[in-house]
């Protein structure tokens, strides 16, 4: 990986990191319980436990995503980032745009999926 790639890698995973923390601050009031008066009528209401169960689940993954890219932040400046943490080989500056916390090449990540 060239010093710019790492540069360009490292300026995207800190847009993305502040773009998650946003949906994050979104999705934690989604979550927040409904005060009963809140609720119009008995649709209503199951609705909005309907969208606050679905915000729930985005923000795990969400807070698990944020995770994973604030370890990748902290590793950018590794000499061994954007290797394969299997077989060693770079990973496609695409694939690490993509995700920026991917520790395997798509070969061995394919590897790991089907066992
Ligand atoms: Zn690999």
């Amino acid at each position: 990986m060239t010093p710019d790639e790492r540069a360009a890698l490292r300026r995207h995973m800190e847009q993305e990191l502040a773009a998650l923390r946003e949906t994050i601050a979104i999705l934690e009031g989604q979550v927040d319980p409904v005060a009963p008066d809140a609720a119009v009528g008995h649709l209503s209401r199951l609705d909005t436990m309907q969208s606050q169960a679905i915000a729930g689940v985005s923000l795990g993954n969400s807070r698990r995503r944020l995770l994973r890219l604030e370890s990748a932040l902290r590793r950018v400046d590794d000499a061994d980032f954007g290797e394969c943490e299997n077989c060693g080989e770079p990973i496609p500056a695409a694939r690490l745009l993509a995700m920026p916390e991917s520790t395997l090449c798509v070969r061995c990540a394919e590897q790991m999926q089907t066992g």
